[in-house]
């Protein structure tokens, strides 16, 4: 099968023939319709993320259509069926975190295309138990997006609470779709982006942001939670500064760089600064069924697989206009 592999971090990937994966016990061969790229996909092929599995093949939004189920596989899927891949791949199921429902947090977690092949090829194997029907009326290309930056995005966002007063700091593609949740559920929104950056505050204050304006400015209200998805760490203090009495800074990113320090004053008054670390199959389940609710629209901009390269570069230098999507067989 065609594949697009990376040997090394800060190499680009090579479109090479490789053999299709066989499924193992509990796991299903998927033919890959379409692979959403990641802002992880990014820090693994930068060299930002310790001991990737190498050579590997990225991608860990994969939407695919069941090829193969051996024996083992759970029940719940079909032979044809559409399942979706996310980051998430595998947990041992008996650590201290799995058995208090924080598999997120996993000791021995793996982790599609980073720690096991995912979704830049055209077939990829998968635990039953962790791939996801999804919802209809969302084609291959559109639903993509859903299964990280919405996925993650949802779970910094249940973080928040009940907050009414919600900032979000990088409004990237997680930020894009659960800002959808966030005003469907009556939450009043301040987006903060990279000053000067117009056209994203034109499209936040579009989507029904409350304000928008500048991570280096205050905003008109005290803040009852923020998410950061960038990866700035000087953004943690800002944010943590505009936040009322109780409030929340979550940290949504798998990378950032380093948080300068601050006056404890800023702390003071029971804030809180956490980050959130994967996802749990519960956030996954929860997610795909608000989705089709609310609607949540995602914004893509697709590629063939060879032009993998091409879509990295235009992710990291900030030219897309929507989630890269990698196109293999999608209907
Ligand atoms: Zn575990
Ligand atoms: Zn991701």
């Amino acid at each position: 099968m065609r594949a697009m592999v990376l040997d090394k971090p800060s190499r680009p990937l090579q479109l090479r023939d490789v053999s299709k994966p066989k499924p193992g016990r509990g796991q299903l061969l998927v033919r890959v319709a379409t692979c959403a790229m990641c802002r992880t996909d990014l820090h693994v092929v930068d060299g930002e993320l310790p001991d990737p599995k190498l050579p590997l093949i990225l991608g860990h939004q994969i939407v695919g259509r069941v090829e193969e189920i051996p024996e083992g596989a759970n029940s719940k899927f079909q032979i044809g069926d559409r399942v979706g891949i996310p980051w998430l791949g595998w947990t041992d199921g008996e650590c201290v975190y799995c058995r208090s429902n924080r598999e997120n947090l996993c000791d021995r977690a793996r982790f599609t295309g980073y720690t096991i092949d995912g979704g830049y090829a055209e077939f990829a194997v998968a635990d039953s138990r962790f791939c996801f029907h999804l919802p209809d009326g969302y084609n291959d290309a559109d639903v993509a997006p859903l299964l990280c930056a919405g996925l993650i995005g949802y779970r910094s966002y249940r973080k928040t609470g009940d907050a009414r007063r919600l900032g979000i700091y990088g409004f990237g593609n997680a930020a894009n779709l659960i800002a959808q949740v966030a005003l469907h559920e009556g939450r009043e929104l301040f987006v903060f982006t990279r000053p000067g950056d117009k056209d994203t505050q034109k499209s936040a204050k579009k989507l029904g942001a409350k304000w928008v304006g500048s991570s280096d400015e205050e905003p008109p209200e005290k803040l009852d939670a923020a998410i950061i998805f960038a990866s700035v760490g000087p953004l943690v203090p800002a944010a943590l500064h505009a936040l009322a009495k109780g409030g929340i800074v979550v940290c949504g990113g798998i990378h950032m760089s380093d948080i300068p320090s601050f006056p404890y004053a800023d702390l003071w008054g029971e804030r809180v600064i956490t980050s959130v670390a994967n996802l749990t199959r519960r956030d996954a389940e929860e997610f795909l069924e608000i989705a089709p609710r609310v609607p949540v629209q995602t914004k893509t901009e697709t590629f063939p697989l060879e032009q993998a390269n091409i879509a990295l570069d235009r992710f990291r230098s900030g030219k897309l206009k929507g989630t890269a999507v990698l196109i293999l067989n999608a209907n």
